[in-house]
C-alpha cells in the first residue's frame, strides 16, 4: 500500500545526516530539530503555534484537554473514521455523538451535524478522511452560530488546502480552534516511528497545550495541572524537517496517480471514484473507491493473486465496534457509513508509484471487473 524504503532510498544522504547530527548532539529530548520543525511546520502552514508530540491520537487529547472540557460533554464527530477520533473523547469521559458522512467526499454530513447539537454540545471534531477537508465553511458557520470549539482531525490531509468563502486560502488543520495531526510513517508526512502535533492560532490555548504536554508543568517542577507527557523525538524531528520541504511534491506525487486511477476507472459503472469537492484540494492519503456490484472480497483476492494490496478503510463503523455500543445507536443509524464500510475499496497510494505500477494496478482491477 505504501512504499516507505523507495521513498527513503531517495532522501537517504539528508535523513542520514540528519539522524546522525541528533545522535551526536546527544540532544535526543526536546533538541533544537523539534523547536526547528516546530518553526518550520508554522511557516508552511501559516499557522502562529506548532506544538508538536508523541503520535496523532495524543494530539487529538491534549487539545480536547486544553479546552477544559467536563465530563458529560457532548462532541460531535464523524461516524466514519479512524478509531483514534472517538477514542479520545471516550477515554476523557466525554461524550461522542457521532453523525453519517457524506456519500461523495466521506466527510462529516453537515445537516446531520446541525441536528446533532444539544445544549450539552461543547465542540465538533471534523476528519479530513483520506486526504480531503470537510466542508469546513458550512462547519465554522455552525460552530461560530452555537459557540462551539473546533478540531480538525488533519491526520489524514496535511498539505491540503481549503478555500473559504471569503476567498482566502487556509492550510488544513489552522481553521477551526485547533488542528491535529499524525506523523505515523504512512501518513503524507510521516516520520520513521511516531510523532504528531497540534496546531493553533490562539495564544493562550497554544500555551495551556505546551503545558500539557509537559506534565502540566508551568515552571520547573511546578505543576499547575495534570498533563501527560506526550514529546516527539528529536531523532523524528530531524526526519521530518527533511521531509517537510518534500510534502509539496509528494502531495503532487500522489495527485499524479490519483489522477491516473481516475481516468482509468471513471465512467467504469462498477468502480466509483473519490469525489473531488471544489472548495479543498486532495492530497490522497488513501485512493479510495467504491465497489458496485462487484464482491469486494473475489477482487482483493483476485489483486492478491497478481501482487497487488488493497485495505478497506474502514471495515466496521464506530457505532459498530464492541468498545463504543452505546444504546443510542443501532445498526442501520448510519447508514451512508455504513454502505461505505461494506462497499469501499482502497488502492496502493504513495509517493513512489511509477506510470509502469499504475498500468498494471489499473489494467488488473479492470480485467477483474469487466470480467
Ligand atoms: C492516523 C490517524 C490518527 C492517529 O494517529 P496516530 O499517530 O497513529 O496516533 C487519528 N485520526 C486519524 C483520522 C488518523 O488517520
Amino acid at each position: 500500500m505504501v512504499d516507505l524504503i523507495g521513498q527513503y532510498k531517495k532522501i537517504q544522504e539528508e535523513v542520514d545526516t540528519a539522524i546522525m547530527n541528533v545522535v551526536q548532539s546527544s540532544a535526543y529530548i526536546n533538541g533544537p530539530e523539534v523547536k526547528s520543525f516546530a518553526k518550520e511546520l508554522e511557516e508552511y502552514l501559516e499557522v502562529k503555534h506548532v506544538i508538536p508530540c508523541a503520535n496523532g491520537t495524543d494530539a487529538l487529547q491534549i487539545a480536547m484537554m486544553a479546552l477544559n472540557f467536563k465530563p458529560g460533554d457532548e462532541i460531535i464527530t464523524a461516524s466514519f473514521t479512524y478509531v483514534a477520533t472517538a477514542e479520545v473523547i471516550a477515554l476523557l469521559k466525554l461524550k461522542p455523538v457521532l453523525v453519517d458522512v457524506d456519500p461523495e467526499t466521506f466527510t462529516i454530513d453537515c445537516d446531520a451535524l446541525e441536528r446533532a447539537i444539544t445544549p450539552r454540545t461543547v465542540a465538533i471534531v471534523p476528519v479530513h478522511l483520506f486526504g480531503q477537508c470537510a466542508n469546513m465553511q458550512r462547519i465554522m458557520e455552525i460552530a461560530n452560530a452555537h459557540n462551539l470549539y473546533v478540531i480538525e482531525d488533519t491526520a489524514q490531509a496535511i498539505g491540503a488546502e481549503y478555500v473559504m468563502a471569503n476567498g482566502l486560502t487556509h492550510k488544513a488543520g489552522t481553521i477551526g480552534t485547533i488542528g491535529t495531526t499524525s506523523f505515523f510513517p504512512s501518513k503524507n508526512l510521516g516520520c520513521m516511528g511516531d510523532g504528531g502535533a497540534i496546531f493553533t492560532n490562539d495564544d493562550e490555548i497554544a500555551a495551556k497545550i505546551r503545558v500539557i504536554a509537559n506534565h502540566g508543568q508551568t515552571e520547573l517542577y511546578h505543576h499547575g495541572e495534570i498533563g501527560v507527557n506526550s514529546r516527539l523525538d528529536s531523532i523524528q524531528a530531524a526526519i521530518l524537517r527533511v521531509k517537510l520541504r518534500k510534502l509539496d511534491n509528494y502531495c503532487e506525487a500522489r495527485q499524479f496517480a490519483a489522477a491516473f486511477y481516475d481516468k482509468a476507472f471513471d465512467n467504469n459503472p462498477r468502480l466509483k471514484i473519490p469525489a473531488k469537492w471544489v472548495n479543498t484540494t486532495h492530497v490522497y492519503h488513501q485512493y479510495t473507491l467504491v465497489l458496485n456490484g462487484v464482491s469486494r472480497t473475489a477482487m482483493r483476492e483476485f489483486l492478491e493473486t497478481k501482487g497487488i494490496p488493497s485495505m478497506i478503510y474502514y471495515p466496521i463503523p464506530l457505532h459498530m465496534q464492541k468498545a463504543y455500543t452505546d444504546p443510542r445507536y443501532k445498526h442501520g443509524d448510519f447508514p451512508i457509513t455504513e454502505q461505505l464500510c461494506n462497499h469501499v475499496l482502497s488502492l496502493p497510494m504513495h509517493t513512489e508509484l511509477s506510470t509502469d505500477d499504475l498500468q498494471y494496478i489499473t489494467s488488473s482491477v479492470l480485467a477483474f471487473v469487466n470480467k
